[in-house]
């Protein structure tokens, strides 16, 4: 069930006594960022502000995500799960998450294995958009034209099957890193992304 401001009532609240835990996940990599609880009035203000806010119960108020730090959490969807105990918030976060300066308050080994790719382009697309300023190897190559990129990308393909080809698993492995590496950022050149990518295995796997 998706939250808006006319079904908070019938989450399960006195079942949950009043506080129901919220899992935050990254929409983009589908990384969980944290988790904390909300009482009605936390689901109305995260609804209305499109930040993220819980009931601290080590505060016993209101707490926006980010309110000193700035590590706000932009509010994409809020939904309940079968029974509606239980929340799921969908966001886009601005900085990291956790209070110790990480991403995420667990730790990245246990994050999705595909959900690494959605975090390269994510740097690809902040470099791109730094430009010239930042004296980085991304920045020059989207600078130098989308010709560029592609035929890094051309290279690296012809080093992936050469390798490929090869008995040594560490090369292949550098090799596949290195043309995905590239293919982000030459879709970050013709300003698509990775989702527009899968968006056309999901459809071919139909
Ligand atoms: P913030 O809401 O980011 O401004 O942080 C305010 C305070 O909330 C921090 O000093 C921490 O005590 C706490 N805090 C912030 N983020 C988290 C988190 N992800 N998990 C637990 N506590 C947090
Ligand atoms: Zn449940
Ligand atoms: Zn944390
Ligand atoms: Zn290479």
């Amino acid at each position: 069930m998706i939250i808006n401001d006319n079904n908070i009532d019938k989450l399960a609240w006195d079942k949950m006594q009043g506080l129901i835990p919220c899992i935050v996940q990254d929409a983009a990599s589908g990384r969980v960022l944290m988790q904390g609880y909300m009482n009605p009035e936390a689901v109305a203000s995260t609804l209305q502000s499109k930040e993220v806010t819980f009931f601290s119960r080590s505060k016993e108020r209101l707490w926006r995500k980010g309110e000193t730090s700035g590590n706000t959490l932009q509010l994409q969807e809020l939904v309940a799960d079968c029974d509606q105990d239980s929340l799921l918030a969908l966001v886009n976060p601005n900085g990291p998450t956790c209070h110790l300066g990480t991403e995420s308050c667990w730790i990245p080994e246990q994050q999705p294995a595909a959900s690494e790719l959605i975090e390269l382009q994510r740097t690809v697309q902040a470099r791109k958009a730094e430009g010239n300023d930042s004296n980085s190897y991304t920045a020059s190559l989207l600078q130098d034209g989308v010709r560029r990129c592609a035929q890094k990308v051309g290279e690296e393909g012809v080093e992936v099957a050469l390798a490929a080809v090869a008995q040594d698993d560490e090369a292949l492995l550098n090799e596949s890193a290195d043309l995905l590496y590239h293919l982000t950022v030459v879709l970050a050149a013709r300003d698509l992304k990775l989702e527009d990518v899968i968006k056309v295995l999901r459809q071919r796997r139909k």
